[in-house]
């Protein structure tokens, strides 16, 4: 695939999702030339247990933080849409904005999660907010983003239907795109170091742990898997 021709649409939850989740994929594809927006639902408002930790402090830093991650990455656009953190629900409300959104930036590939995905390994319980806004980015994608009748207002503001091409669903249960990572990963932890407020990095031996456990199966030393989807024969 010609990256430079491409245009991605990446979206999550919470700040420092998408450089846990994806964060070397999309530093290989900026590296190849693609245009790359990241858009991040929720405020990160309940990313501390601080108790005198300020509400708008702290979204102010993850602000910040994710900023700085996209800098590291080579991710252009940086969308912030506000919701509260810790309760997102996919409402109809959030699938138009993202609906709105996709028709502005006209991506050929949307990266978001699995809104299947109650469970990883026997410890970590996929939080709920992953799922909603997964459920949400992949109800935008299809059908409302393509289809002139729904969300008529978006029309009312010049926004045509847009079909997006490729879906790359990450944390999927079931896993058919392993993207080799190998040139990227030192890029993916540098990205996920400026997320000071969330995670000790340190050396990301944790990160090269979990790269390498996904790139075992097809001999890459570093990989991030995928769920592809391919909506489209490709105009
Ligand atoms: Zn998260």
């Amino acid at each position: 695939m010609d990256m430079s021709q491409q245009r991605v649409l990446v979206i999550f939850a919470h700040p420092d999702d998408p450089e846990f989740m994806v964060g070397g994929t999309i530093a290989r594809w900026a590296r190849e030339g693609a245009a790359v927006t990241y858009v991040i639902i929720t405020d990160g408002s309940a990313g501390s247990n601080d108790p005198t930790m300020e509400r708008d402090t702290l979204v102010d830093l993850r602000r910040r933080e994710q900023r700085g991650a996209c800098d590291a990455a080579g991710v252009g656009d940086l969308l912030f849409l506000g919701y509260q953190d810790g309760v997102l629900q996919p409402t109809l409300e959030l699938r138009r904005d993202l609906t709105r959104i996709i028709r502005q930036y006209k991506p050929t590939i949307v990266v978001c999660g699995d809104p299947t995905a109650w469970f990883y390994s026997e410890g970590y319980i996929n939080h709920p907010d992953h799922r909603a806004a997964a459920a949400a980015a992949i109800e935008a994608v299809f059908p409302s983003a393509e289809t002139r009748p729904i969300f008529r207002e978006l029309l009312a503001e010049g926004l045509e239907p847009h079909k997006v091409q490729q879906l790359w669903i990450t944390g999927a249960t079931e896993v058919n795109m392993w993207v080799d990572i190998s040139a990227d990963i030192e890029t993916k932890i540098e990205a996920l170091r400026h997320h000071k407020s969330q995670v000790e990095v340190g050396e990301g031996e944790f990160i090269r742990k979990w790269a390498a456990e996904d790139g075992r199966k097809v001999g890459m030393t570093y990989a991030e898997t995928f769920k592809v989807m391919r909506l489209s024969s490709g105009e």
